[in-house]
Parts: C-alpha cells; structure tokens; sequence
C-alpha cells in the first residue's frame, strides 16, 4: 500500500533515503518544519551529523513535535545519526537530542582505523537473508533497555540495530547499497498511540 512518509531533511542523507522510498511507490516528504509532520504515517531521520542535526531540531522547534511523533505509534527510523538522536542515553552529544528510545549509543565507536566498513549482518524479522550493512563513522549501541530490543549484532556481539515498538534505531545506512529490505520492514512496524502518562496523585 502506497504510504505517505516524512524524511527529516535538516541536514544528512534524506535524499538517499527519499530514493530508496520512491523506487518502492511511496509519496515522500522532505520535512523542515513541524507542522509538516501532521499528516505523515512515517518518519526517518537520516544519517549524517548528530551534533548538527540536534542543533537544528531544537531551533526549528522540532524537539517535542518529534517525541509526539514518537509517541503516536507511526513507524519512525533512525539511521546512524539519526539513531544517536532517538536515543534517551548519548555518551557524548553536546546537547539533548529526542531522547525517546531505551537504548544507550556511543557515537563515532569504532575508531579511525576503521572509520568506515562493511558487513554482512542477519536482521531479526527481516526476510531473504543477510543485508550488507555500511558503517561511516557510526554509533554503537552500548545498551538495550526494555521494552528496545537488539535485533542485529556484529560478529563480536556489538549491537548495530534495535527496535522498540513503533521506533528502529540502526548505527549503519541502509539507504545506500540498493537493498531496500530494511525500508520496506520499517514500514510495517507501526503500533496504537501510547497512552499519556497519567499522574497517580497520593
Ligand atoms: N559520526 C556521526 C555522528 O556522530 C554519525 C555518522 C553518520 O550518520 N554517518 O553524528
């Protein structure tokens, strides 16, 4: 079914994942201001600079229209980036980013030495085998906390993807080795809206 998804384009690679989105029949949106989220049924915040983007969210007003976004149960992805920004627990991010997800993520984790690789990596949920995974100074998710659950690891056990409900977070980018699994996965993962927390008084 064709969907209506948002791609965060404040800085990063959305166009790459606008791609990716339009060659499976989907309307796409590239989002600059809140009000555009209104009537999206998905979200994906690219890769790119985290610093950067977090500024950027706070400017332009994004910070709490993206946790309710969050919080709808629309399907909302996070890659590389993107994933340092959902996370509610970033080692060293100079300022708050969404902050929504349990997952703890250590930003640019895997060294100089090896900036950048690849890998072949077996995604629990995703069908037709492994997806070959490309990480460019990518995050490591450090920590799973429930309801987040790890669903991808490298072979030495380091978590490259999680999902929580209705939130995927994944350290590597799935928008560029023309597999397009992952985007047609995150679209299913869409949840009911999480109830408002609700205040016990006494
Ligand atoms: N190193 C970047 C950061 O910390 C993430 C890299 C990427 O998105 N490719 O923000």
């Amino acid at each position: 079914m064709k969907k209506r998804v948002g791609v965060l384009a404040l800085q990063g690679d959305f166009r790459e994942h606008r791609e990716v989105l339009e060659s499976l029949g989907h309307e796409v949106r590239e989002i600059r201001k809140p009000a555009q989220l209104e009537d999206l049924d998905a979200l994906i915040i690219p890769g790119g600079e985290s610093t950067t983007i977090a500024r950027l969210i706070i400017s332009n007003g994004f910070q709490q229209p993206l946790r309710d976004f969050c919080a709808s149960g629309r399907p909302t992805w996070g890659t590389c980036a993107g994933a340092i920004l959902l996370a509610k627990e970033v080692d060293n991010l100079d300022r708050p980013g969404i902050e929504t997800m349990h997952i703890a993520v250590h930003r640019n984790a895997f060294g100089r030495q090896v900036d950048s690789f690849e890998a072949d990596l077996n995604v629990r949920g995703l069908e037709g085998g492994p997806v070959r995974a490309v990480f460019i100074r990518a995050p490591l998710i450090q920590r799973v906390d429930p309801p987040a659950e790890a669903i991808a690891t490298l072979d030495d056990g380091t978590i490259v993807a999680a999902r929580e409900e209705n939130l995927l977070a994944i350290s590597f980018h799935p928008e560029l080795t023309g597999d397009s699994r992952l985007h047609e996965f995150f679209l299913t993962i869409g949840t009911p809206a999480r109830e408002p927390a609700v205040e016990v008084a006494g």
